[in-house]
């Protein structure tokens, strides 16, 4: 499985800070404070690596400060639908 490093990549945290600069609502529990981005396809399963459109933000090892849901834990590599029925206005469900 190739591209476990490009996770950490110049690109990847570039991308990163751009979302995370949008917003800091976690797409799992709805509230702010995301310090950590997910993909919204999973990259093992195909996703974008370092499409701004397929990166949301998500609260990471510190967990929510609000509910404390440890959100990135909990979504894995599961779809985002698995997770959350958190309809967003961004078109982030496009596609088949
Ligand atoms: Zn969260
Ligand atoms: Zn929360």
């Amino acid at each position: 499985m190739p591209g476990r490093a490009d996770l950490t990549s110049y690109a990847y945290r570039k991308v990163r800070a751009r979302v995370l600069a949008q917003s800091d609502t976690c797409i799992v529990c709805a509230h702010p404070g995301a310090d950590a981005c997910d993909h919204i396809h999973p990259h093992s399963k195909g996703g974008a690596e370092t499409d701004p459109d397929n990166l949301a933000p998500i609260h990471g090892v510190k967990g929510c400060p609000t509910c404390g849901r440890k959100c990135n834990n909990e979504k894995g590599d599961k779809p985002l639908s698995a997770v959350t029925q958190l309809v967003t206005s961004r078109d982030w469900y496009a596609g088949p």
